[in-house]
């Protein structure tokens, strides 16, 4: 299936690793030219020669902070009109509500929900304007089944999610779709850290301690970057013209409910 998307502009962020690399690896394999950016230099730089290499599209690699106004700032200076935007950052930390301050509360809305509103408000005229757009935020099964101790990420991606279902709407007419992918367990450094206090609690192996957790998802495994990526892909593509404001849970079947 030819995806449609040769010479397009997307812009990816918290893209030198895990999910963001995903999706950055699977629109350079359909001919997009991209922007990525992350805070560490050196590995966002790597991983835009990598892909670069690989697929022979033009990679711009921007070091910064999507957190901030000044790291959104520079990487919209790279990228201001995007034809794909994919909207990423890092998950807050775990811990339990009584402990966390409003600066706490703060810095999970501006990682989870207000940076990505600010980078569809800078992009979407651009997109308006050409009759054509693509927004993919990277939410969490958290939204449709909270996690009792990523409290933080369970409220602002919550956030996120009513404020995307309003404006879908409003610019479907436009060409513009905007649609959330949801992971559930992903075989990344996010999850790592789990891993590892598992082990060491359960004193086992951390390749023990992934396989137990695989056990608890259906399809018998964590998902990978790589299909992530390709999911996140197809709904840019062409062919996903008439899904917007949908919010689409890869998590190996491990949520229950039937819809
Ligand atoms: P990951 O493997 O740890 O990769 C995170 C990427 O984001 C790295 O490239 C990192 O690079 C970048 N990043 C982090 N904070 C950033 C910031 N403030 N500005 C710019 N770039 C930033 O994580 P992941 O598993 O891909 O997770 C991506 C998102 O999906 C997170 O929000 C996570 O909570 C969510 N999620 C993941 C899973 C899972 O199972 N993996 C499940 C549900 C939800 P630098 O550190 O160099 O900036």
């Amino acid at each position: 299936m030819d995806l449609g998307l040769k010479g397009k502009k997307a812009l990816v962020c918290a893209a030198s690793k895990g999910l963001g690399r995903g999706c950055a690896e699977a629109l350079a394999e359909e001919g997009v030219d991209l922007t990525i950016a992350s805070r560490t230099k050196e590995d966002i730089e790597a991983t835009a020669q990598a892909i670069a290499d690989n697929a022979g599209v033009s990679v711009t690699p921007v070091a910064a902070d999507v957190t901030t106004e000044a790291g959104r700032a520079a990487i919209l200076a790279a990228c201001p009109d995007p034809d794909i935007l994919v909207n990423n950052a890092g998950g807050p930390p775990p811990g339990h509500f009584k402990n966390w301050t409003r600066d706490d509360w703060i810095a999970a809305l501006d990682a989870n929900m207000l940076c990505a509103i600010d980078l569809i408000q800078k992009t979407i005229d651009g997109m308006v304007e050409k009759k054509w757009g693509r927004v993919i935020n990277v939410t969490s099964t958290s939204v449709k089944a909270p996690i009792a101790i990523l409290g933080l990420s369970n409220g602002a991606r919550a956030g996120l999610t009513g404020f995307v279902a309003g404006i879908a709407r409003e610019y479907a007419k436009d060409g513009v779709t905007i649609n959330n992918l949801l992971p559930g367990p992903f075989d990344t450094d996010r999850l790592k850290a789990a891993f590892e206090a598992t082990a060491a609690a359960q004193e086992i192996s951390i390749e023990e301690a992934k396989a137990r957790s695989a056990q608890s998802i259906p399809v018998g495994r964590l998902g990978t970057p790589e299909e992530f990526g390709k999911a996140c892909t197809f709904l840019c593509s062409q062919h996903a013209g008439y899904i917007t404001g949908q919010n689409l849970l890869m998590d190996g079947g491990q949520y229950p409910g039937t819809f």
